[in-house]
């Protein structure tokens, strides 16, 4: 059973790993906090982008000596095998940590992974911790891993009679959680410009073909490296999307502030197949989520 305080300390590798969206891919954005055996939170870190440090190895080096006896609470299963850096159950290990928590196991290690050595070497290794508060920052790259595509985006505005493109405020904000954006005609970028640090994304320099079917354009952006897409296209486009099931969140950005600005009966606000979840306002806009409405 996780402590009130280890479970805080979970929320709070959770919110840091949020650092790594729109970096880390094809990595996971991974969070991870160091308890003294105080209880005291003495280290903290989040993985930024592949080829650099896991979370747990900068929190421990955050930690330095006072890791040793001490519990590491971490949002995704410590990685078991030498890649690009040495293996975070090693590190851990290494550093004298006594006791593990891990929201969520990683799917790639069926079973045999971090979890399995650690609690094999004796550590205390508790499972399931927080997993669905986890899911909210880990959700879409766990659901890239699983079905081969990155998870979506589609953000549009509308002024209550039909779709606009976002304005630049709008797209600026929404570039920071995600790895690319594919706007119309196949053009594909990097959200931020250099996030993913140099040749991690192999995104194609021509447009990439335009074909009936959407979901061979998302599983071109995977193998590219992409695990998070902004959709950034016209309703034409959104609606084939929908109607192939493929997008995972509806961004709607409502424009109109009297009522007789939104009187059009005929206007689509989000597309068939998907559900309303959230209304806010921002700035002048209503700001809308939807999520497919069978999931
Ligand atoms: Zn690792």
């Amino acid at each position: 059973m996780a402590t009130p305080p280890e479970l805080d300390a979970m929320r709070l590798a959770i919110a840091v790993s949020a650092r790594g969206l729109g970096s880390t891919s094809p990595n996971p954005p991974v969070g991870c906090v160091i308890l003294a055996l105080t209880g005291e939170v003495v280290g903290i870190g989040h993985h930024e982008r592949k080829g650099e440090s896991h979370a747990e190895v900068r929190a421990l080096q955050h930690a330095g000596d006072r890791a040793r006896g001490g519990t590491a609470v971490v949002t995704l299963e410590p990685c078991n095998h030498f890649g690009r850096t040495p293996a975070c159950r090693q590190a851990l290990l290494d550093a004298g940590i006594a006791r593990v928590l891990i929201a969520l196991l990683d799917p790639t290690s069926r079973g045999a992974g971090g979890a399995a050595v650690l609690h094999a070497a004796g550590i205390d290794v508790e499972l399931d911790i927080l997993a669905d508060e986890a899911r909210v920052v880990l959700g879409p790259w766990l659901h890239a891993l699983a079905t081969g595509r990155p998870w979506t985006i589609a953000a549009w505005g509308h002024d209550g009679h039909r779709h606009q493109p976002l304005n630049d405020t709008t797209l600026t904000q929404l570039r920071t959680d995600v790895d690319v954006i594919l706007q119309d005609g196949g053009q594909v970028e990097e959200a931020i410009p250099g996030a993913h640090g140099h040749h991690t994304l192999h995104l194609p320099n021509d447009p990439l073909p335009d074909s009936d079917d959407p979901s061979e354009t998302l599983t071109a952006l995977y193998a590219a490296g992409a695990r998070t897409v902004l959709l950034h296209v016209a309703p034409d486009t959104i609606d084939r999307y929908a109607k192939a099931n493929l997008i995972d969140r509806g961004l709607v950005y409502l424009a109109g502030q009297e009522p007789e600005d939104l009187a059009d009966p005929a206007a689509v606000l989000i597309p068939p197949g998907l559900r309303l979840t959230s209304i806010g306002r921002a700035d002048n806009w209503i700001r809308i989520e939807a999520i497919p409405r069978f999931r």
